[in-house]
């Protein structure tokens, strides 16, 4: 697939009006999104269809445009394909904006027009009174008439790059979490990574990472079934989520292993957070919702490491979160190890 790469903006958003305009179309986020993707060549399935269309003489109507809006640009059954037609739709809106900004200077040509009438109608000698008003009334009418059906367009387009601004952040934000519990998944962890150690390092302060594993979860799984599994790993996330504050990030990594980033916390204070999770999750006693059946308890393990602004790699920051974890699995499972200390941490300790 082509992709948009920015250069000969203007020529391709002349093209896509020129052909909502030959097939008048009104200046819709969807009629421009086809006819941006068809005149960009970005999708040949999109322009095939349309070709198709014209070769057999049917209409290419609001109503066909908006089958192919749904089939090649926004498929509402696929969030991967929503995330890859984020860009491509974020470029249609500013286009959308531009098309409303020529409406506007439109309509500034449209009052001259009425305005020019207006002038002629003043310079003529009238003698016919009742002539003039009703030259006049006509006049006005017509001005009225014409900012009525600006206003009302502009209205529908300001509602539709609306909708759209509302589905682009739902779509980004879903995007960035975990399908089963909700909190990050792990494309999206990759990203708050980055994020928290560049923040982290400006401000001088210490940035921990826990990594927790449910324990002993395939047992749980094979004795209680998988849909049982799936629940207790929405209620661990839930418990994770509720036992941290502001800007912490909760992630799930994989599997029934989870990921907890705590900004401005020390390897000290992220073990008093991290003791905190087991303690509440061990002495949670879990009962199916319906029945009222207990399920026992369950239990999770945690490493806990701090990273060091030395530069060093994220992989080996979480290596020895990983390493840390493996001693407390060793140690017994349902407790909280950290990582090996070797070095001193300059970084202030904010929790
Ligand atoms: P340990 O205490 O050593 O961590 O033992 P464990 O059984 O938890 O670890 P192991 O790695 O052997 O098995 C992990 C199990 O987690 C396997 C799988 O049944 C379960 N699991 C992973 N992802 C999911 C999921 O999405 N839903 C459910 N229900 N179970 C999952
Ligand atoms: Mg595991
Ligand atoms: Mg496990």
């Amino acid at each position: 697939m082509k992709e948009y790469d920015g250069r000969d903006n203007w020529s391709y958003h002349q093209k896509a009006v020129a052909l909502m305009k030959r097939y008048q179309l009104d200046p819709t986020p969807e009629h421009y999104s086809v006819f941006f993707q068809h005149v960009l060549g970005s999708d040949v399935d999109l322009s095939r269809a349309i070709m198709q269309r014209l070769h057999d003489q049917l209409p290419l109507d609001a109503r066909f445009c908006t089958h192919l809006y749904r089939h090649y640009i926004f498929k509402p059954a696929s969030l991967e394909v929503h995330a890859r037609s984020v860009g491509a739709t974020q470029e249609s809106m500013n286009m959308m904006l531009d098309v409303i900004r020529t409406t506007l200077s439109g309509a500034n040509e449209g009052t001259v027009d009425v305005h020019k009438k207006l002038a002629s109608l003043l310079e003529t000698e009238h003698t016919d009174v009742d002539e003039m008003v009703k030259s006049l009334a006509d006049i006005m009418h017509e001005m009225k008439n014409y900012t009525d059906d600006l206003r009302q367009h502009l209205r529908e387009s300001q509602h539709q790059v609306e909708a759209l601004k509302h589905n682009l952040e739902t779509i980004s934000l879903e995007s960035q979490r975990d399908f089963l519990t909700n909190v990050y998944n792990r494309k999206a962890l990759d990203q708050k990574i980055q994020q928290l150690i560049a923040e982290c390092s400006e401000h001088a302060c210490s940035l921990s990472m826990l990594v927790i594993d449910i324990d002993h979860f395939k047992k749980f799984n094979d004795s209680h079934g998988h849909l049982i599994g799936d629940e207790v790993l929405k209620m661990i996330a839930k418990l994770l989520t509720d036992s941290v504050k502001g800007r912490d990030v909760v992630g799930r990594f994989g599997g029934e292993e989870f990921i907890i980033l705590l900004p401005a916390t020390s390897l000290g204070g992220a073990m008093v957070v991290a003791e905190h999770i087991r303690k509440t999750a061990a002495e949670k006693e879990l009962r199916h919702r319906v029945t009222g059946a207990s399920f026992g308890v369950v239990t999770i393990s945690i490493g806990v490491a701090q990273y060091r602004f030395d530069g060093e790699d994220v992989s080996d920051w979480f290596a020895r979160a990983d390493e840390a974890l493996y001693r407390s699995k060793n140690s017994g499972r349902n407790c909280v190890t950290q990582e090996n200390i070797t070095i001193e941490y300059p970084h202030t300790e904010n929790r």
